[in-house]
């Protein structure tokens, strides 16, 4: 109804004509549908930029989804997500919105990625179809609408979009909103990846020392806060040099990559485990008092001694050697890593494959010299 400008019925003849042809021409729909397009990008917006500041892929998905579900119920949804660098494929596939086990075939995949190479438009799949030829092993996702995920480095992968559960098919502004929001996933991935890599070793994956010495300055806060305990393992190859020369640096890159595998999978998955250079690592271990340090550190001495790796049809192996210093908020982290050092030191000059632990004031450093000379005499 038109209304005067307080909110009540406008009555003036030359304003309810003035209404009236405006109507006739169109123009009040065309203001209603402005609108509602305006409040659809004002959701965007909210939406894009809450999506870019998610830390994990499964939250960005969890969000998207979240946001398809208050316009519509797709009986198939799927990601297939596949970074520009690295070779890593991953699939998040939902039926019904619920996760599912479900995966688009690769080569399917690689078809309409390569569609997407020359166009890299959101297509419904019928025109996929028509241009790439038939897709009988994509038959049971019923697939309507195909996205691209673009990015700075190419395709960063695709969403597909099954038909709706009930209802026709999508409307324009729903296909409009999920395009949108897509390329938005794509930012978040490319952000994330760009994140990953800031704060990783590229050879082994592990965290480098920058963000690894961020992850120590907040745990010693957080152990000053609520009296937890915490160490750090630092670990050094033995004899790397003479595994070097004898197998070949290739080899020797191997080792280092089985190593990091192994190290993740003994520790706690809040641990932190780091690459400090080299051949040499670090790691975090999170609320342990001396003996469990000492236990962890052992664990991971033995399980390095038992791994066994190949390489140009060579089984390989390597041990290491362990320095322990439990954290202490009192103490700069850089002298924890150095104590920590110390104590490597004395595992290495005491034969190497052990682990030491370092203990404060002087009985400490006396213990410490033991460890480093086994021939020293005991008291
Ligand atoms: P120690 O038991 O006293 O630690 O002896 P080491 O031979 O391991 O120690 P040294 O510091 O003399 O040698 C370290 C070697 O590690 C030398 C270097 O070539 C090798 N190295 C460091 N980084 C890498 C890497 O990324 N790949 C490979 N293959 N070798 C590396
Ligand atoms: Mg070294
Ligand atoms: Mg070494």
């Amino acid at each position: 109804m038109l209304e005067d400008r307080h909110g009540g019925a406008a009555t003036s003849p030359d304003v309810v004509s003035q209404y009236n042809r405006l109507n006739q021409l169109g123009a009040i729909d065309n203001l209603e549908a402005l609108r509602l397009e305006n409040r659809e990008l004002d959701r965007l917006v909210t939406d894009a930029a809450a999506l870019v500041a998610l830390p994990s892929v499964p939250l960005m998905l969890d969000f998207v989804i979240d946001k398809a579900l208050e316009r519509f119920v797709p009986t198939f949804l799927a990601f297939v997500i596949e970074p520009p660098r690295g070779n890593r494929l991953s699939q998040f596939c939902y039926r019904n919105l619920k996760p599912s086990d479900e995966t688009i075939p690769l080569d399917c995949y690689r078809r309409i990625k390569s569609r997407f190479l020359s166009k890299p438009f959101t297509e419904r799949f019928d025109t996929i179809l028509a241009e790439t030829g038939e897709y009988p092993e994509l038959e049971a996702f019923s697939p309507e609408l195909v996205f691209p995920m673009r990015g700075i480095d190419g395709l960063y992968g695709i969403v597909v979009l099954g038909e709706k559960v009930v209802g026709d098919e999508y409307s324009e502004v729903e296909t409009m909103y999920l395009d949108r929001l897509t390329r938005f996933l794509a930012v978040g991935l490319q952000n994330g990846l760009h994140h990953q890599s800031s704060i990783t070793d590229a050879k082994t994956g592990l965290y480098n020392h920058e963000f690894f010495m961020r992850r120590l300055a907040e745990e010693q806060a957080r152990c000053s806060r609520s009296g937890a305990q915490a160490c750090i393992l630092m670990l050094d190859v033995d004899r790397f040099k003479r595994f070097n020369d004898s197998h070949g640096h290739l080899a020797g890159d191997a080792a280092l990559e089985a190593l990091a595998a192994t190290l993740k999978s003994t520790m706690r998955t809040g641990d932190a485990v780091g690459r400090f250079g080299g051949e040499e690592f670090c790691v975090l271990a999170l609320d342990c008092d001396a003996r469990g340090a000492m236990d962890a550190a052992e664990r991971v001495r033995r399980s390095v001694e038992s791994l066994r790796f190949s390489y140009d049809g060579q089984e390989l192996s390597i041990t290491v050697s362990l320095g322990i210093r439990m954290l202490d908020p009192g103490i700069d982290p850089k002298d924890l890593l150095d104590d920590a050092d110390k104590a490597l030191y004395a595992s290495k000059s005491g034969g190497r494959n052990r682990s030491t632990l370092f203990r404060p004031g002087l009985l400490g450093r006396a213990e410490l010299l033991r460890a480093a000379d086994p021939n020293l005499c005991r008291p």
